[in-house]
């Protein structure tokens, strides 16, 4: 009761203050006893060679299990957990959780190599402690380097000179592999990018979402020429390109055509409980 009366106080009190405000920092207060509880879990998304459809790697995707709520996606509560900081603790927790799912399907099924690739924020990508953090989640979970992934965005990884460069380069140092997660939506400094330590570029859905083969509304082709130009960016600069988002067919057909590598979208499956991965681990058979 108190809690609805304040609700209805702050609505007379503030009525700038939306309703949509308020359950943010709800939300946010909650976060710390959320980590502590438990209530965290992560969902694994395909990422699949366009070749053959062979599944290489999955990304893990944070959820919250909110008692009241059902489950709650990235999208409400990753910039609440940034501003508040926490995101170091939970971030850490989504590496560890996540090298200790991939080094249990690395067990079970040895010869799949299946990469795991864990986003990280860039207050946690900053830190010269997450080569540390790094480098004990793949001790403890027994989990081989190169079986790893980091997703970092544009503006983590181009705007780091100095410091958080080295840092750059001593996770990669350690033998994981480094994304650029969202590439194309941040700021790029191409200068830059040819000096990263990066091993992969992520091109970012809206520019997946414009390629809709024949669709009117695409009759001049320009998401298509911007894929182009980045998949040949990426392969001049010898890395792996994935496409973000692919929903249907002709996406995909399309994006074989410009010689796109890898993609992940709906496509070729949602992001799902880590028993999901097992399944298709099995369905893969033998390579
Ligand atoms: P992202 O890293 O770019 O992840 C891809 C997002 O695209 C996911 O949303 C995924 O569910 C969604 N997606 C998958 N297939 C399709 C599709 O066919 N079409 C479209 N339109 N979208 C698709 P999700 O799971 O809601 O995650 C949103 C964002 O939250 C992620 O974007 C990432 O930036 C952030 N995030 C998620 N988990 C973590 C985490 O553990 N740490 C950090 N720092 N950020 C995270
Ligand atoms: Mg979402
Ligand atoms: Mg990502
Ligand atoms: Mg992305």
């Amino acid at each position: 009761w108190a809690k609805a009366e304040g609700r209805d106080r702050w609505a007379v009190y503030d009525p700038e203050r939306s309703a949509r405000d308020l359950a943010r920092s709800e939300l946010a207060a909650g976060l710390p006893a959320a980590l502590d509880r438990g209530e965290f879990v992560l969902h694994y998304q395909p990422i699949v060679s366009l070749l053959d459809g062979r599944m290489l790697a999955v990304e893990a995707l944070v959820r919250w299990q909110h008692p009241h709520l059902g489950l709650v996606g990235p999208d409400r509560f990753i910039g609440l957990a940034e501003e508040t900081g926490l995101i170091v603790r939970l971030g850490e927790w989504v590496l560890r959780q996540a090298c200790r799912d991939a080094q249990r399907w690395h067990t079970e099924f040895p010869d799949a190599g299946l990469v795991v690739s864990v986003n990280l924020a860039a207050r946690q990508a900053d830190r010269p402690a997450i080569v540390d953090t790094v480098a004990d989640a793949l001790a403890s979970s027994g989990l081989p380097a190169e079986l790893l992934q980091l997703e970092l965005t544009e503006s983590a990884v181009m705007g780091s000179a100095g410091e958080p460069l080295r840092t750059l380069h001593r996770l990669a140092a350690l033998g994981v592999r480094l994304a650029v997660d969202d590439f194309g939506t941040g700021y790029s400094n191409l200068a830059y990018l040819r000096r990263l330590p990066i091993t992969c570029l992520k091109l970012a859905g809206p520019f997946v979402e414009g390629i809709r083969g024949t669709a009117p509304a695409d009759a001049d082709h320009r998401d298509e020429r911007i894929v182009d130009a980045l998949v040949r960016l990426a392969h001049a600069l010898e890395l792996w390109v994935t496409a973000e988002a692919v929903e249907t067919e002709a996406q995909a057909e399309r994006l074989r055509a410009l010689r796109c590598d890898t993609a992940q979208g709906r496509l070729f499956g949602p992001p799902g409980p880590a028993e999901t991965v097992v399944a298709r681990l099995r369905g893969d058979g033998p390579r």
